[in-house]
């Protein structure tokens, strides 16, 4: 085991070895040496485009000027997701950033509007979202205002090769050291099985204490060299292939991404300022590539800008994110399909958890168990999240979608189903991304209605409570006027 971490390695150049570059660099300066080395020649998955609003954080923590970002990745907003069919054809919902209506009393607002559509409201619990009047109307703008009312949060959609070029341009400002190469054998300590360095296939070493393995789906340094065990949930998420294709630019952008159901899977639609991101995720245990490839081809807005290209892989994660002196961040730490665009999320997230962590004299077990136990917790709750889009579905017109209905589902998850059923309670997890209204508009969107709701919601007479979601609405709907064409708003603001 090294004794003080002086030099960090990171193999692998995607998105999650630059953005891990980036934020190292940032926190530790030059107290550590830090090197990536990357093959041009095997490249990066190079797909991923839609976001969730952390990365603002992340962005902003590193300094970068939001204006050039946009600039520089052909950046969209993005207000929500859309899921058309999930529930069954015909039928859409969204999944907004924001949480509709406003702190109410004692519990969350659905509790109360489910009360008031008992009373008579007619109006959606969508209605009193902003982000989704937004939405509606395709437009966008940064409100500058403290009233919570008029929250409005946004993450982005974005080229995210273009990302990864993005931040390398700032670690490498910062110091970090770039090296081209192809890793051909991870050396490792004879007793302990630390690794102590990578060679190169023209015989190059690249010593170092800590290695961070990003060499994506690959897994060299976790999986291969570590033999680390790679936990399959693929019994839950039988999805094992996309195929993805780029598309001319749709005449109009949207502010959200849309995620439409099809019997054999799910197709992605992402706008990006030059091109629409498309593809589509399916299992190859229900459909073939082919008919995969006609759905995708058949439901495309604009013209396809080359032939589809198939990416496979195998949901789950690996059992330890941190083994050894080796920590995996990214698609080498595990698959979550891109559903709710969780990936990139998850590589800030493992990279603020190992800033946290990061080790000074030595590699502490204990940090590395509670490194390891986060992680778990965190990739457990999304998978959770994912799997409840697909088995809270009345879809009856595929062997794929009944088997997603009829599966056993995890214990946890199961009880929440049922406890949102029964009262609408929503149970947050510690490590969970998604919050209550998250939970809720999935769960109501897929189609479950609550039986019951919380008795703080009785402390209000009919009435006031019927005035009170009127205001609020209302109060919803104030600033939508104010609000730009989403690419008047592309425009002005990246060109200011
Ligand atoms: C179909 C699909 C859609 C997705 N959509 C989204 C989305 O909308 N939102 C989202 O957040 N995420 C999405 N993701 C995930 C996202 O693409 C990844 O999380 C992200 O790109 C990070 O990938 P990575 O850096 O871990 O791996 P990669 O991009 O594969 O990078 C691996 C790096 O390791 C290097 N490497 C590998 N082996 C070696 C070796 N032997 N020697 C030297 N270098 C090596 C490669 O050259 C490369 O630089 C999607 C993924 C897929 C498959």
């Amino acid at each position: 085991m090294p004794d003080a971490i002086k030099k960090v390695v990171i193999a692998g150049g995607g998105t999650a070895g630059w953005m891990t570059a980036a934020l190292l660099n940032k926190v530790l300066g030059n107290s550590v040496t830090i090197e990536l080395v990357e093959s041009e020649q095997i490249g990066i998955v190079g797909v991923g485009e839609a976001t969730i609003p952390p990365i603002q954080t992340f962005n902003r923590f590193l300094g970068i000027d939001e204006k050039a970002f946009l600039r520089e990745t052909q950046g969209t907003i993005k207000l929500a997701i859309k899921f058309e069919n999930w529930r069954k054809p015909g039928e859409s919902y969204y999944h907004t950033f924001g949480a509709p209506g406003t702190t109410m009393g004692f519990c969350s607002f659905h509790h109360y509007w489910l009360k008031a559509k008992e009373a008579g409201l007619d109006k959606s619990f969508w209605d009193f979202d902003l982000n989704y009047l937004a939405c509606q109307q395709g437009k966008f703008n940064k409100i500058n205002t403290q009233n919570p009312l008029y929250d409005m949060p946004y993450a982005y959609h974005f080229d995210s090769a273009l990302y990864g070029q993005f931040l390398r341009r700032f670690a490498e400002q910062g110091g970090v050291k770039r090296t081209e190469g192809i890793i051909e054998h991870v050396q490792q300590h004879p007793q302990s099985g630390f690794i102590t360095g990578l060679q190169l296939t023209d015989g190059r070493q690249i010593e170092g204490d800590l290695f961070i393995d990003c060499t994506g789906l690959n897994g060299l340094l976790i999986r291969k060299t570590l033999g680390v065990n790679y936990e399959d949930w693929s019994h839950w998420l039988p999805a094992d292939s996309a195929q993805a294709v780029p598309s001319e630019r749709f005449d109009k952008t949207l502010p959200y991404t849309r995620s439409i159901a099809h019997s054999c899977g799910w197709q992605w639609r992402i706008p990006l300022t030059h091109r629409n991101g498309n593809g589509i995720v399916y299992s190859s245990q229900f459909t073939t590539d082919e008919q995969a490839n006609e759905t995708l081809l058949g439901n495309l807005d604009t013209e396809a800008l080359g032939e589809p290209r198939t990416i496979r892989f195998n949901t789950g994660r690996t059992d330890q994110q941190w083994c050894k002196n080796v920590v995996a961040i990214g698609l080498s730490s595990g698959f979550l399909e891109p559903l709710e665009s969780t990936s990139i999320h998850l590589i800030q997230s493992g990279i603020i958890r190992l800033m946290k962590m990061f080790p000074n004299q030595g590699i502490s077990p204990a940090m590395v168990d509670m490194y390891n136990a986060e992680s778990k917790d965190e990739f457990e709750t999304i998978r959770d999240f994912i799997i409840l889009h697909y088995h809270v579905n009345e879809r009856d017109d595929s062997e794929f979608w009944r088997a997603m209905r009829e599966m056993t589902i995890p214990d946890r998850l199961a009880q929440k189903i049922e406890a949102f059923k029964e009262t609408a309670a929503i149970f947050n997890e510690q490590n969970d991304i998604f919050r209550d209204a998250s939970w809720v508009q999935v769960m109501m969107g897929q189609g479950l209605s609550p039986r019951d709701y919380h008795a703080a919601v009785n402390a209000m007479d009919k009435q006031t409570l019927l005035s009170a979601m009127q205001q609020i609405q209302q109060a919803k709907m104030q600033p939508v006027a104010k609000l730009l064409g989403h690419d008047e708003f592309i425009e002005r603001y990246t060109s200011a």
